[in-house]
């Protein structure tokens, strides 16, 4: 039976890599609709290919745009728009499968709403997750949907859950998959120590958006690659890891391996380390959780260990890196902070990425904000909403600050 997917930010790089595994099956999948926020010649292009019902941009003015530039293709489906309009077609029951690729909090509200509609969820989007991570594991428990891990090291630990693959414990997501698959230890997370491994702290300070994106393993969008950078993408994961296999962080290793082959491991009880390898490409991981649990072409070469030669493994530094050890901190301390991280996170990011505030900066301001925030239990998708906008503020509120000064 062919899947009807969604594919919640098409154009971003995800999103992409997304539409190039589908277009190699096109026997499996028909896409159902399509959402994109400014790059709107690219989602024209996307909608001429993939021919899907629907495609959504963030306002009128963009749909407009959008309708003259599909006017003399053969796109002959509905043009939305509006933060609305996203969650309707993520829980549109002319689809079944939708991939969550939307970058930071403003893709929680449609996730959440592919999840509570029951669909397969192909998760990308961490930020949904970290944001809202209690409200959201519980409500693929409520729903029948079936969650699956994109992010590369989360999926490697789902496909290092061996037990997994048969047991009956496996229902929503991969969360009781850890119990499920007994005598596991530890999840290590796999990182690859982002562009500035090896700089001193005196040279990040002066590091530019365009070396701080300049990933050395992974082609990725400009937002995950600063967190890359700071490894506060590490301290995501880390959170994003103990809600989808229900571990505490305290469980949950990072290792830093530069060569980025071995996506993550699991360590077990008698001393087995089971671990997924792979070349660095995300359609690697798109093609595992789109086809689970088949296996299809994914486009991504074989990898070739005789060309790697060598895999290397140390700690993290979090000294040098800080944004790590604040994320772990947010972490254990639950509640709201998870949210209040990320939200200054996304502001510090933007503020890095627009020249208005230094590297070492987006880590100060994280700290900051996570000291000023009152502790909150958001217990609804509206009150962690009410967290996000508040640490937004102040977040915005300090790098006003910061750059009047500079
Ligand atoms: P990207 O910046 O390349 O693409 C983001 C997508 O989100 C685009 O389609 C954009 O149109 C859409 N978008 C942005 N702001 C929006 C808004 N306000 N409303 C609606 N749509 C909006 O990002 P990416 O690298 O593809 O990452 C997407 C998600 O996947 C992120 O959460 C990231 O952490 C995660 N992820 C990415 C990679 C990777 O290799 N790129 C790996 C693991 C996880
Ligand atoms: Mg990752």
């Amino acid at each position: 039976m062919k899947r009807h997917l969604t594919v919640l930010g098409a154009t971003g790089s995800i999103g992409v890599s997304t539409l190039d595994v589908v277009a190699r099956h096109p026997d499996r999948y028909s896409v159902h609709a399509l959402t994109g926020h400014t790059r709107l010649a690219e989602l024209a292009a996307q909608a001429a290919q993939f021919l899907p019902r629907y495609l959504v941009v963030g306002d009128e003015r963009s749909a407009e745009q959008l309708a003259l530039l599909v006017a003399d293709g053969p796109f002959e489906g509905d043009i939305l728009y509006g933060a609305q309009a996203l969650c309707t077609v993520a829980a549109d029951p002319a689809a079944d499968t939708v991939m969550a690729a939307i970058v930071g909090a403003a893709g929680l509200a449609p996730t959440l709403a592919a999840v509570e509609a029951g669909k397969r969820v192909l998760l990308a989007n961490k930020e949904a997750l970290v944001m809202a991570g209690p409200l959201f594991m519980a409500s693929v428990e409520r729903s029948a949907a079936l969650l699956l891990p994109i992010d590369s090291e989360h999926n490697a630990i789902f496909q290092s859950l061996p037990s997994h693959y048969t047991s009956e414990a496996y229902r929503g997501g991969p969360r009781g998959a850890v119990a499920a698959a007994q005598g596991v230890d530890k999840l290590l997370l796999s990182a690859s120590g982002g562009p500035f491994r090896e700089w001193s702290r005196a040279q990040m300070a002066a590091a530019t958006p365009a070396e701080a994106v300049a990933h050395p393993n992974w082609s990725m969008g400009a937002k995950i690659s600063v967190d890359s950078a700071t490894l506060m993408n590490k301290g995501l994961e880390l959170i994003e890891a103990a809600h989808l296999f229900a571990v505490g962080a305290d469980q949950i290793e990072v290792v830093v391996h530069p060569q980025s082959v071995i996506h993550s491991l699991v360590q077990y009880r008698d001393g087995s380390v089971l671990a997924q390898l792979g070349n660095p490409d995300m359609r690697t991981p798109i093609a595992h959780a789109l086809a689970w649990p088949e296996r299809i072409d994914s486009g991504v070469g074989h990898l070739d260990l005789l060309a790697v030669a060598r895999l290397d493994f140390a700690a993290p530094d979090l000294e040098r890196f800080p944004a790590l050890a604040l994320a772990y901190r947010a972490a254990a301390q639950g509640g709201s902070a998870p949210a209040v991280l990320n939200a200054a996170n996304e502001v510090a990011v933007a503020a890095f990425l627009a020249g208005h505030i230094g590297f070492l900066q987006i880590a100060e301001l994280v700290a900051a904000v996570l000291e000023t925030c009152q502790p909150r239990e958001p217990d609804t998708l509206a009150a962690v909403q009410a967290c996000d906008r508040d640490a937004r503020l102040q977040a915005q509120a300090l790098v006003s600050q910061l750059t009047k000064k500079g």
